[in-house]
């Protein structure tokens, strides 16, 4: 059976582990016989009629949906239209899995948007067959959209993406009156590493950071992305000043602690990142200071960057 993890995990790092297939069927018995095809290599997750279908869609995406035709209430051809109509769900292949091989039923269902059509009683073999196609395709192009917000060196996100993200937590955060923080992040004396170590020593450095930063971020929402050349930035949704100036001391310690030799640095024989914070509000003695856009709020950051390196480098700055 296919594997997600095999394709596009290198890449992307992430978790991907088993693909997700749901199963919708008003007979029990059908979806009983299908769950027995999938159960060892697939995760599969049922549903009994439509609204439960598009639910479950809607809140842990499958990697694809095997959809009887024929149900009371909301049949499938119409869930098959509010996946389709729905951006969050659009992606999600149907295939539908019908008693009756008929043309014009056929026909509708290809033009709901299902991609491909399983006549019951199903044969194992081609049920499989075809699913592996679809979970197959269904990943190349998962892994296509995921490009355009990329980094290609590191694969971290781009700077692109980390703008739309940016804009997107901000009026989250505002919205919300919840807490947001931003840390910027660049490698100390990296020219000189550069001229010591060559360019492709220099590209190596920057994938182990990149990496380093990423497996260091700790919930589901917080990312990294490459801000240009050798500076990385985080967004830290729901996460204080301080929580994280915390996690900048953090990634300062862990960068450190891959000890990649530069000998040519100022500061330590280990290559060292500088890192200024932000947040969207913060306490001093005088009061409460709340940003008035994104860009101030990386404004901030980039200017406590400035002085992380002008008071010495391999530090975080929050002043
Ligand atoms: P500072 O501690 O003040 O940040 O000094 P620095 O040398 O790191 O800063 P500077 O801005 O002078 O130089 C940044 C260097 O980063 C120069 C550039 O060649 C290098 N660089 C930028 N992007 C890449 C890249 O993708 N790969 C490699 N190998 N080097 C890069
Ligand atoms: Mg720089
Ligand atoms: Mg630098």
């Amino acid at each position: 059976m296919i594997d997600r993890t095999s394709q596009i995990d290198t890449l992307l790092g992430a978790d991907t582990g088993k693909p997700k297939l749901l199963v919708v069927d008003d007979q029990a018995i059908n979806i009983q016989v299908i769950h027995q095809i999938f159960a060892s290599d697939c995760q599969v997750f049922m549903a009994t009629n439509g609204p439960q279908a598009l639910a479950i869609c809607k809140d842990n995406p499958p990697d694809l949906v095997l959809l009887d035709i024929v149900m009371p209430g909301i049949d499938g051809l119409e869930v098959c239209a509010k996946l389709q109509a729905d951006e969050a769900t659009r992606n999600i292949p149907v295939i539908f899995v019908t008693a009756h091989s008929d043309p014009a039923q056929e026909t509708e269902g290809l033009l709901a948007g299902a991609v491909d059509f399983i006549s019951k009683p199903v044969n194992p073999a081609v049920v499989r067959a075809r699913v592996q196609t679809h979970l197959t395709l269904k990943f190349q192009s998962d892994l296509l959209r995921q490009l355009v917000f990329l980094d290609g060196l590191t694969g971290v996100y781009n700077r692109r993406h980390f703008d739309q993200q940016l804009d997107k937590e901000w009026g989250r955060a505002t919205r919300n009156e919840s807490a947001l923080s931003v840390i910027l992040i660049d490698v100390d004396n990296f020219k000189r590493y550069n001229d010591r170590y060559g360019h492709q020593s220099g590209d190596d450095c920057l994938k182990s950071i990149a990496k380093t930063l990423k497996k260091a971020m700790r919930r589901s929402a917080d990312m990294v992305a490459r801000y240009g050349g050798e500076e990385f930035v985080c967004i830290l949704p729901d996460t204080s000043f301080q929580e994280a100036m915390f996690l900048a001391q953090h990634l300062e310690g862990q960068i450190r602690a891959l000890e990649i030799p530069h000998e040519d640095s100022d500061i330590s024989p280990w290559v060292t990142i500088s890192l200024g914070v932000s947040a969207r509000v913060e306490s001093d003695d005088i009061g409460l200071t709340t940003a008035t856009d994104q860009a101030e709020l990386v404004s901030r950051a980039d200017a406590r960057l400035y002085r992380a390196k002008s008071s010495g480098r391999g530090q975080a700055c929050c002043d």
